[in-house]
């Protein structure tokens, strides 16, 4: 039998043709809306709804609900990292980062990932599924119990940063970017929400044009093609020069500011001409560039500058005008980068 129909997944307008469908008012749904984002995982705690109601959905829907698997907490508190398993025994993680104006969460958008950067952890095993909506908003509503259990303020800012390609499964996330900004539910603005991609040039068009003011960070890593192509395999398909048109297109449209992400590999793409490089390509450009020292991921051969090299490179940026930070690196002790807490959860479970 079909899984019943998760109700997480679902935007309003949806909910209100499922309550016309089942002889019901479809102010009821706007009722069943707020219980669901407030993080309701029962149909029987939504006092205000009437009991044949709840027994309607009972019978033929579902409320997705993650159960968590492992939960780290960084030596500081501040991050905390979680392990996740999804109705169908898939794992996913996610990540929340404590700072003084709020809680932001990192969170995936698929189980895996078919792009096949050669220093990210996801995409080891490719692609195994898409999130839904529904499964992504579940991760935010886990998070957020998880940081009001512990007297934390709640999530009110969202990286799509964890595994998987955002664009990639572009509907579904485009779908729970708008459930989050909902008045009725999260109300999460369209500002405190970056979506971040490796470059798939099409979709980063689609995106400019469909008036969301969420921000951009686009993985850039490198300012020449041929060494884009040997870390990124998206770079076969687009070059450079075409990933930073369509950044400026999006800047053009949405008058959000973008930022490149450049993760410093030892011997490949730290060296001073690199940044000299990129300075190039950026100038005029009002962005903004987040250097990444890499995070070492097991059983892949690429490792991080040294300290001096990083300096050395931030430096060159700053001394050409380019708006540049250093990613401040939270929960290092836990597994922070993509995907690698899966990979150590799994590898112990195997013994
Ligand atoms: N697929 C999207 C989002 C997920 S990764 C993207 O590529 O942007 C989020 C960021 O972390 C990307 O910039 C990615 O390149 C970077 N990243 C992945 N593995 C990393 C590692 N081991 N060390 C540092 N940054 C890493």
């Amino acid at each position: 039998m079909a899984e019943k129909p998760d109700l997480l997944d679902m935007t309003l307008e949806e909910l209100e043709r499922i309550f016309v469908s089942l002889d019901e008012k479809p102010f009821r749904a706007r009722q069943l809306f707020k219980w669901l984002h407030k993080g309701t995982t029962s149909f029987e705690q939504m006092t205000d709804l009437p009991a044949t109601l709840i027994e309607k959905l009972n019978s033929g829907y579902r409320i997705e609900r993650l159960v968590t698997l492992e939960r780290l907490a960084s030596s500081d508190k501040r991050t905390v990292k979680y392990l996740y398993l999804l109705s169908d025994n898939n794992i996913i993680e996610c990540v929340s980062m404590q700072y003084p104006y709020g809680t932001t969460l990192c969170l995936s958008t698929q189980v895996g990932c078919r792009m096949g950067c050669s220093f990210c952890a996801s995409t080891t095993g490719g692609l195994v599924r898409n999130l839904t909506a529904g499964e992504m908003l579940a991760q935010v509503l886990a998070a957020d119990d998880d940081l009001a259990e512990h007297n934390k303020p709640s999530i009110n800012g969202l990286v799509l940063m964890g595994c998987g390609e955002p664009l990639d499964n572009y509907d579904n996330v485009l779908k729970f970017i708008k459930l989050v900004h909902n008045p009725l539910g999260l109300n999460i603005g369209y500002r405190n929400i970056t979506l971040s991609t490796c470059g798939l040039v099409p979709k980063m068009y689609t995106l400019a044009d469909e008036g969301l003011n969420i921000n951009l960070a686009v993985s850039l890593h490198a300012p020449y093609d041929s060494i884009r192509r040997e870390i990124m395999k998206i770079a076969h398909a687009y070059s450079v020069a075409e990933v930073i048109s369509a950044a400026r297109y999006y800047f053009d449209k949405t008058g959000r500011r973008v930022t490149f992400e450049y993760a410093l590999i030892s011997g490949t793409n730290d060296k001073p001409e690199h940044a000299e490089e990129l300075c190039r390509l950026l100038r005029g450009f009002p962005c903004h560039v987040n250097v990444i020292p890499l995070n070492e991921v097991k059983h892949l051969s690429r490792k991080r500058s040294s300290e001096d090299r990083i300096k050395t490179f931030i430096s060159i940026l700053q001394s050409k005008g380019i708006n540049v930070t250093r990613r401040r690196e939270m929960g290092l002790d836990i597994n922070g980068a993509c995907g690698q807490l899966k990979a150590a959860y799994l590898e112990k479970e195997r013994g």
